[in-house]
């Protein structure tokens, strides 16, 4: 069994909207509480509470109708997380880390988590629990919870980026299969990171699968390119300095955090479906094991302004983590391995060769020419954990299917134009109708397989 949580907006009227409030506020004085308790015992020398059932026992020392409509369930939940924070930082800074603090911060808006029993989830309306003698307060999601409601454990409301929000946790099975079918331990798939291609895979049999990521590329582009507009036109309007009363400020700050937001919230879509369409791939291939070639030992060297943004942007290591996360609930095994050199060994005879500047790796020795992520994620699959190199004869020619991440993107797919960018004539939909059949030489894509054929050139120093 394994915990995944999914985050779901919520539709809500002014008088929920209030409620939601007042709870969250509620929990953020429970919060203030303990800290000020917990200050009033260090300055008397008396050692803090910090345990689950201590502060529990103060909790009902203080009564009901303390906390407004805070129930018990969501004020407890609080409680947990001090104490749980409090912990943590006592054994971090045991372990040494002496810049380590215990929770000593107030907060306005305070999490709330409710567990499986004290909440009431049908289809898509949602009853938190209130205190005794508080009306039931009846949320609306604006989808369904993606889980199977038999899974879920927990609710968590919480404010984040400007916006209400309903956090589900559901306990979910590892995936079974039929019996044949399961993903073999021993099917070894290498996977190479990357930025145009963030997930470029292949199996030692040479089947291979590249997911593109200029959409996401592109997402961040647009963005750099519309913050930059938006400062330089606030920058006109900006009220002067003490000028009383004004709300500008804020206004502005808000619509920025919300355009930053939905930014994140695009990016992580979209590594979310970049790292799915890896393990349905993997499933399918009846992958059992995921060898990731790990480039972070690279990522600390300086490497000029642009390539240095770039290289934040990737955002390598949540690309990982998604990928283990979703491997881990589909069964199927992921380590990382050293990847230095793969982009520039020919995968057929192992001679370095050049790192190529373009997608196309070609070999001189051997005359071998394929796709430069494919080849370097073949031979990622040939190396172990232990250092341990295994040979094949040479990267045999397999099927290359191909994916695109972020077809949720403005502009990325069919029926999306970007909102932000008036119509041009030509720019809805995609821009290649009818790109090339197949990548390098080695690569034979039969009819459906490719859904998304991308261009394979690209330029100088990006990855
Ligand atoms: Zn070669």
């Amino acid at each position: 069994m394994v915990l995944r949580t999914a985050r779901v907006g919520l539709r809500l009227t002014r008088g929920q909207r209030n409620r939601c409030f007042g709870l969250l506020r509620a929990a953020g004085d429970v919060w203030a509480c303990i800290l000020e308790i917990n200050s009033w015992r260090r300055r008397r020398g008396e050692p803090p509470v910090a345990g689950y059932q201590q502060l529990c026992r103060l909790l009902t020392e203080s009564g009901p109708g303390t906390f407004a409509e805070l129930d018990t369930a969501g004020a407890r939940s609080v409680l947990r997380r001090y104490s749980d924070a409090w912990f943590c930082a006592a054994a971090r800074r045991k372990a040494g880390h002496t810049d380590v603090r215990f929770p000593r911060r107030r907060r306005a808006l305070m999490p709330i988590r409710w567990y499986h029993g004290t909440f009431a989830l049908d289809g898509r309306r949602l009853r938190l629990p209130t205190a005794a003698g508080c009306p039931p307060l009846w949320v609306r999601l604006d989808r369904l919870a993606p889980y199977p409601c038999e899974t879920i454990r927990s609710v968590t409301l919480l404010f984040d980026a400007g916006r209400l929000w309903i956090d589900i946790t559901a306990e979910l099975p590892v995936a079974t299969y039929p019996a044949g079918q399961q993903p073999d331990p021993d099917r070894i798939a290498g996977v190479d990171l990357g930025i145009i291609h963030p997930y470029a895979v292949s199996t030692l049999d040479g089947a291979g699968l590249l997911v593109s990521g200029r959409a996401i590329r592109a997402e961040h582009r647009m963005h750099l390119a519309d913050t930059k507009n938006r400062r330089k036109a606030v920058a006109g309007r900006a009220p002067k300095p003490g000028q009383r009363g004004s709300r500008r400020w804020r206004k502005t700050r808000r619509r920025a955090r919300l355009v930053e937001a939905r930014h994140r919230r695009r990016i992580r879509q979209a590594q979310h479906e970049a790292a799915t369409s890896v393990i349905d791939w993997a499933v399918k291939q009846r992958v059992g094991t995921l060898s990731v070639g790990d480039p972070r030992g690279v990522l600390g060297l300086p490497a000029g302004r642009r390539h240095n943004l770039r290289l934040r942007q990737w955002q390598i290591g949540r690309s990982l983590a998604i990928l283990h996360d979703k491997a881990a609930l589909a069964g199927i095994r992921v380590h990382l391995v050293d990847e230095r050199g793969t982009s520039s060994t020919c995968p057929n005879c192992r001679t370095r060769i050049t790192k190529p500047a373009g997608r196309t790796m070609r070999c001189r020795t051997c005359l071998f020419a394929g796709h430069r992520d494919l080849a370097a994620a073949f031979t990622i699959a040939t190396r172990t954990p232990g250092g341990v190199i295994t040979t094949p004869a040479g990267m045999p020619a397999g099927v290359v299917t191909h994916r695109r991440a972020g077809r949720h993107l403005p502009g990325a797919g069919r029926s999306r134009r970007d909102p932000r960018r008036p119509a041009a004539p030509g720019s809805v939909g995609r821009l290649r109708p009818a790109p090339p059949p197949s990548v390098g030489s080695r690569s034979s894509i039969p009819p459906g397989m490719d859904e998304d054929p991308q261009h394979t050139t690209g330029k100088p120093g990006e990855r």
